[in-house]
C-alpha cells in the first residue's frame, strides 16, 4: 500500500472506531510501529485524529487514545419542501447540526431566489461549531437542473426562475457547491442507509405536490451526473381536457394527479385536508381514498404511468414516496398494480416499499459524495504537514 493508502486506511479505521491505539492500528493495518506514529502524527496535526491523554491511575504512563474528529468537516444540504427552503447542516457522523429555512415568495426570480439562498446559507452557517470547517453546500432540488453547469433551469414551484446559476449566487462561500436532482439524493440516500446490493436496479416514484421518479441500474443512479430524468409527471395523458400544467404545456400527468392540481378539489371530499405535503401525508393515511372521484382518477393515472415505467425498467424494487402512497389502500393497488402487470409468470416479484417523509435519505444522499471526497482531500494534504 502506498503512504497514502495507509493514511485513509488509519483515518478509516479510528473513525469506525475499531482502534483507539496506536498499538491496535499497527496489529489491524500490520504496520511497523513507527510508521503507524508517523501517520498518526500527520493526522493529528491536520485534526482528522485527536490525541486524547487521560492522567495515570496511581504509577506508570499516562494513556493516550486517539479519536476521530466528526466535528472536522460540515455540510450543508438545501432541499425543497413544499414552497419552502430548508437548510440541514451536518458533521461527518451525517447528525443534524444545524437548521434554517426561509420560504421565497411564489414569484421569486432569479435575483430573489439566489438573494434567499444566500441569506439561508449565512443563518446556516451561523449555526455551525466553532473550529469546523463547511467542506460542501450541495443543493438537492426539483425540477429540471443542468448539473455541469450547476443551473436551476426550472422548477413549477417557481416559475419565473429561470436557468439560475448556483455557483455563482454562492461564489463567495469558500467551499464547493453542489447541485443534485432530490429525487435522485433520496435514492442514494436509501441505499446507503438500506444497504441494498449493487446489482439491484431499484425506481422511485415520487407522488405528492409532483410526479417525478429516479432509476439506478447497477449501483449507478441513471442521468444523476446531468441533473434531469424520468420526468412522468409531465408524460402527456393524450386525454384532450385541456388542462394547463405548470410546465407550460397542457394534459401532463400533473394535471389530473399532483396536489397542486388535485387539491381543491380533494378538499370537497375531505374538506380538513391541509395542503401541503408534510401535514397530508397524515391526514390521507387515514381516510378512504376512494370516495374521492379526483383521486380516484388521479389514482388510476399514476399506476398506469408506472406500470408502463417497470416494462422499461424491469426494476427489482420500487420505492414509493409522497404523501398519497402513505394511504395503505393506495399503497396496496401498488402491489397488485405491479403483480397484474408482470410480463412473465415466473418473473420474480417486485419488492415494493413506502420511504417516510423525513429528509434523512436525502441528506445522506446529497452530502455523501462531496463531503467524503472533502474528507479524502483533507487526509491528503496531511501527508504535506510537518510534525514532530
Ligand atoms: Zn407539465
Amino acid at each position: 500500500m502506498s503512504q497514502l493508502e495507509d493514511l485513509q486506511a488509519v483515518s478509516e479505521l479510528v473513525r469506525a472506531g475499531l482502534a483507539t491505539t496506536r498499538r491496535e492500528i499497527g496489529k489491524a493495518l500490520s504496520l511497523r510501529s513507527t510508521t503507524v506514529s508517523e501517520l498518526v502524527g500527520n493526522l493529528v496535526s491536520s485534526d482528522i485524529l485527536r490525541e486524547n491523554t487521560t492522567p495515570p491511575r496511581g504509577r506508570g504512563r499516562p494513556a493516550t487514545s486517539l479519536s476521530f474528529n466528526h466535528l472536522r468537516l460540515a455540510g450543508i444540504v438545501i432541499g425543497v419542501i413544499d414552497r419552502t427552503l430548508v437548510a440541514n447542516a451536518v458533521d461527518l457522523t451525517y447528525r443534524v447540526i444545524g437548521k434554517q429555512s426561509i420560504t421565497p415568495p411564489p414569484d421569486a426570480d432569479n435575483k430573489e431566489m439566489a438573494d434567499c439562498i444566500r441569506k439561508l446559507v449565512l443563518a446556516t452557517v451561523e449555526q455551525l461549531p466553532q473550529g469546523i470547517e463547511l467542506s460542501t453546500i450541495t443543493l438537492s432540488i426539483s425540477g429540471l437542473l443542468d448539473k455541469p453547469n450547476s443551473l436551476w433551469c426550472f422548477t413549477s414551484r417557481w416559475p419565473k426562475l429561470k436557468n439560475l446559476n448556483l455557483k455563482e449566487a454562492l461564489s463567495d462561500q469558500p467551499c464547493s457547491i453542489d447541485i443534485i436532482r432530490n429525487l435522485d439524493a433520496e435514492l442514494s440516500g436509501i441505499q446507503i442507509n438500506e444497504k441494498h446490493a449493487k446489482n439491484e436496479n431499484s425506481l422511485l416514484l415520487h407522488w405528492g405536490e409532483g410526479i417525478g421518479a429516479s432509476y439506478s441500474a447497477d449501483g449507478v443512479i441513471v442521468n444523476k451526473s446531468r441533473g434531469r430524468f424520468c420526468e412522468i409527471g409531465h408524460w402527456s395523458l393524450g386525454n384532450a381536457q385541456g388542462k394547463p400544467c405548470t410546465c407550460g404545456n397542457h394534459d401532463c400527468l400533473e394535471t389530473v394527479a399532483a396536489l397542486w392540481a388535485i387539491g381543491e378539489e380533494l378538499k370537497k371530499t375531505f374538506p380538513s385536508l391541509a395542503l401541503n405535503e408534510n401535514d397530508v401525508a397524515d391526514q390521507l393515511s387515514k381516510v378512504d381514498p376512494m370516495q374521492s372521484p379526483v383521486l380516484t382518477e388521479g389514482l388510476k393515472q399514476v399506476l398506469r404511468v408506472t406500470t408502463n415505467l417497470c416494462k422499461l425498467f424491469f426494476p427489482d424494487r420500487v420505492i414509493l414516496t409522497g404523501p398519497f402512497v402513505q394511504n395503505p389502500l393506495i399503497f396496496s393497488k401498488f402491489v397488485m398494480a405491479f403483480e397484474s402487470a408482470s410480463l412473465l409468470d415466473n418473473q420474480e416479484r417486485i419488492r415494493v416499499s413506502v420511504n417516510s417523509a423525513s429528509m434523512q435519505d436525502e441528506i445522506i444522499g446529497a452530502l455523501h459524495q462531496p463531503l467524503e471526497s472533502g474528507l479524502q482531500r483533507l487526509v491528503e494534504s496531511s501527508l504535506q504537514h510537518e510534525h514532530h
